[in-house]
């Protein structure tokens, strides 16, 4: 349809984000898709089970604007349990429709025109467009390639009196690395005595490898105290399609998040809310999760070590940096387009996640499917590969 309207648009050079067009180019070509991040295997039936009884039991109008009581306390204990503080039910928890529109919601309500926020390239993509959205200026510390630590002393040097927030992740995708305590610490004393808002994506907390403990901003008194924390359970319960999520942090802080959310979104689907709430339960299912992605982590990377791509660690998240430094001079956009039209494997190019399109000749691979599709895809890269 044509429009007679001339579109100024707030976006002149925004494009598509690059997990939509990897997925649609990976469906076009028959490719194997280990680019998007999402399961292909069956989430727990009982999940769908719990939802049904409760949609039959009647509740299907809206919950409250900052999510259903059962949930809230189901995610207050969870927290409790596994780092300390116990946040307050009614006033420090809010359900949200995915991470994605926690983070969103975060930066609105914080961020104002002309305010900086220090962010870690390579950076998670929703990021910089909500901080630009909201008229806010990203500021980019680095993650160094490769072993992508935070260099505190280069975020120091970032930090200004117009830095309002600054937004950490971890364990950190793309590239499977994680933050420590004593990352925490460091963090701290940075923002000890400044107005700083710290913005921590934890989507992947429960995907931590190796017997390493997930170093929550939770855990963390001074830091928990200036703090947002975002967690999904899409990631957590293998249902990213349910967008559904939660932030936890002070009341006063979390009293701002709702002026934006109650405007936002009002609030999230109640026969799912209530159906984690019933999940949320058997802590096994939490807990298991580092096990479970550790076993895949370990196969797909046993998979694919005569393969003359170079692993890079995977500390957590269920994704797998490659180089193919070795195997190719291509960009990376133009090597994973070659690589899911040509080998009929699909991955993501790392250099999306940075601002000038870093490229370090990296790849990431999702390894959240099934035995079967990593064999399916590594068979496809032998074949390319291994002549
Ligand atoms: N943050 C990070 C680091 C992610 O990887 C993702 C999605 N994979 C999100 C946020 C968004 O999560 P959700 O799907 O719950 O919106
Ligand atoms: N976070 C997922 C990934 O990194 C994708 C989420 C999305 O497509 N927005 O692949």
């Amino acid at each position: 349809m044509h429009t007679p309207i001339r579109i100024d648009s707030r976006f002149p050079e925004m494009g598509t984000t690059i997990f939509t067009v990897m997925s649609k180019l990976a469906a076009e070509c028959g490719a194997v898709n280990l680019s998007q991040g999402f399961p292909d295997f069956q989430a727990d039936p009982s999940l769908f089970d719990a939802m049904h009884r409760h949609m039959l039991a009647g509740r299907n109008q809206y919950p409250p604007m900052a999510g259903l009581p059962e949930l809230r306390q189901a995610i207050v204990d969870k927290v409790a349990t596994l780092y300390g503080p116990r946040f307050d039910v009614d006033s420090e928890v809010t359900v949200t429709a995915g991470a994605t529109q926690a983070i969103f919601t975060a930066i609105a309500a914080f961020v104002r025109p002309g305010d900086e926020v220090i962010v870690f390239e390579p950076v998670y993509d929703s990021y910089v467009p909500a901080i630009e959205t909201v008229g806010g200026t990203a500021v980019y510390a680095q993650l160094q390639f490769p072993d992508y630590a935070p260099d505190w002393s280069q975020v120091k040097g970032l930090i200004s009196e117009r830095t309002r927030m600054i937004i950490i992740n971890s364990p950190h995708n793309p590239t499977g690395s994680l933050l420590t305590a004593a990352d925490l610490e460091q963090l701290a004393a940075l923002v000890r005595g400044t107005d700083i808002v710290v913005l921590s994506d934890e989507v992947y907390e429960h995907i931590v490898f190796d017997g390493e403990p997930h170093a929550s901003v939770c855990a963390h008194p001074e830091l928990a105290a200036r703090s947002i924390v975002v967690s999904s359970f899409g990631k957590t319960y293998h249902i990213t399609g349910w967008k559904i999520g939660y932030v936890v942090g002070p009341a006063a802080l979390m009293a701002e998040f709702r002026k934006v959310h109650q405007f936002n979104v009002f609030t999230v689907h109640a026969p799912s809310q209530l159906a984690i709430a019933d999940y949320m339960q058997d802590a096994s299912r939490h807990l298991g999760l580092a096990a479970f992605y550790q076993e895949k982590r370990d196969f797909f990377r046993s998979l694919m070590a005569d393969l003359p791509f170079e692993l890079l660690p995977c500390r957590g998240t269920y994704f797998q940096l490659a180089s193919y430094a070795g195997l190719s001079d291509l960009p990376d956009r133009a090597f994973a387009e070659w690589m899911t039209r040509e080998v009929g494997v699909a991955v993501i190019p790392v250099s999306a996640f940075y601002v000038d399109g870093r490229d370090n000749r990296v790849v990431r691979f999702c390894f959240a499917k099934k035995e079967e599709t990593l064999l399916a895809a590594v068979e496809r890269l032998r074949r390319a590969f291994l002549k």
